[in-house]
């Protein structure tokens, strides 16, 4: 990728500010990109993985660290959208050197970016960064007793069905529908509970066999192989798993009548949305409904009690059911309204 995209995609994702740091006796190469410190500092998570270029990585957290913008303002946070990118490269030093590294480059921004876990990283790894900054959050100084975000994040998925089913379906709760959960990992397994406790049938799959045996402990759900999860007859498909689950491909395979799950990034690309609206399929745009864990993460540096982050969660279900409503009476799809809402809070 030539340097130019880096510089078409600070423009078409208007940002913002760009910090890189190197470290080449360490081996070190890591992002920060700053979309939006508007509302709020930036917060967003750090991520450590390996990329095939710098350019690349460059360009994932720009992407990533609009999301979290949009996310934030859409769900009222008084932070703006930041990602971190620590490059895995061969050779580095051992963890504690990377992420004592990464604390100062964070602690170099004096408060405009406050980091997080994220794919790759966990709270050990943010106990280290918070010996070199305190714009950290989830590490294991924090108060709340569940470190773990993902039972709030499948809490707002929950309740982001219901509105769906309200507004789509005419129905008042989720009693006796089918749910169709792709990827039972740390949401999943959580979200599969939280429907069966309101009265759904579930079927999930998982290309883990050890996630699909751990939820069967606990759960009576149905399993059926990854590649038949789309084409399932059911009320509600949730994507749990990875990014692009709705694509050209499986779009045509789609039964559903709602897209409503936690993954990040759930359509390949915008126009998925009209697709979807031609179908008469609802999509609960995945930064609403998905925003539990960051409402997680930013209560805790907030030093909010677990219940104030709970009732935040839970308004989750009337912000989508406003947006639903929009969406309707200006015949445009839920991801326009969801979007244009967003823009509207970075610019007030
Ligand atoms: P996870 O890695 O714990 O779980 C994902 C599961 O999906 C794994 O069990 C994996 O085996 C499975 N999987 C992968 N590819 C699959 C496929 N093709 N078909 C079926 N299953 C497949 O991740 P998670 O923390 O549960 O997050 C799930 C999604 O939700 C991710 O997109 C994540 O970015 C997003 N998300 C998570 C949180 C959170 O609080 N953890 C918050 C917001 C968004």
């Amino acid at each position: 990728m030539k340097q130019a995209n880096i510089i078409q995609s600070f423009k078409e994702l208007q940002y913002g500010e760009l910090h890189l740091k190197q470290l080449l006796s360490e081996q070190f190469f890591a992002v920060i990109a700053i979309h939006s410190t508007h509302r709020g500092p930036a917060l967003g998570g750090c991520r450590f993985r390996s990329y095939d270029s710098p350019e690349l990585a460059i360009v994932d957290a720009l992407r990533l660290a609009q999301g979290m913008s949009y996310k934030a303002a859409i769900s009222d946070l008084p932070f703006g959208g930041g990602k971190a990118v620590i490059m895995h490269l061969p050779n580095m030093k051992d963890r504690k050197t990377i992420f004592e590294t990464f604390g100062s480059f964070v602690h170099s921004l004096a408060g405009r970016y406050i980091t997080a876990e994220d794919s790759g990283t966990g709270v050990a790894d943010m106990d280290i960064v918070f010996e070199k900054t305190p714009y950290v959050t989830g590490h294991s100084r924090l108060t709340f007793a569940t470190k773990d975000p993902s039972p709030l994040t499948a809490l707002g998925v929950v309740t982001g069905m219901e509105s769906c089913v309200r507004f789509h379906l005419k129905k008042e709760s989720l009693d006796g529908l089918h749910i169709a959960i792709q990827g039972v990992g740390n949401v999943g397994f959580h979200l599969a509970h939280d429907c069966l406790d309101r009265g759904a049938n579930v079927t999930v799959c998982d290309t883990n066999p050890a996630a699909i045996e751990h939820l069967l402990k606990t759960a009576k759900v149905q399993v059926c192989a990854p590649e038949e999860i789309l084409s399932l007859v059911c009320d509600i498909f949730a994507p749990c798993a990875l990014s692009n689950a709705i694509n050209p491909t499986s779009l045509t395979n789609l039964k559903a009548k709602i897209v409503a799950g936690s993954a990040n990034n759930q359509l390949s690309d915008p126009s998925m949305a009209t697709l979807l609206k031609e179908k008469n399929i609802l999509y609960a745009p995945d930064y609403v409904i998905n925003a539990g864990g960051l409402i997680h993460v930013a209560a805790q540096y907030l030093s909010q009690n677990e219940a104030e982050a709970k009732e935040k969660v839970l308004k989750i279900h009337d912000s989508l059911s406003a947006i639903f409503e929009v969406a309707k009476a200006e015949h445009k799809t839920t991801l326009e309204i969801a979007d244009r809402l967003a823009q509207e809070r970075l610019s007030e």
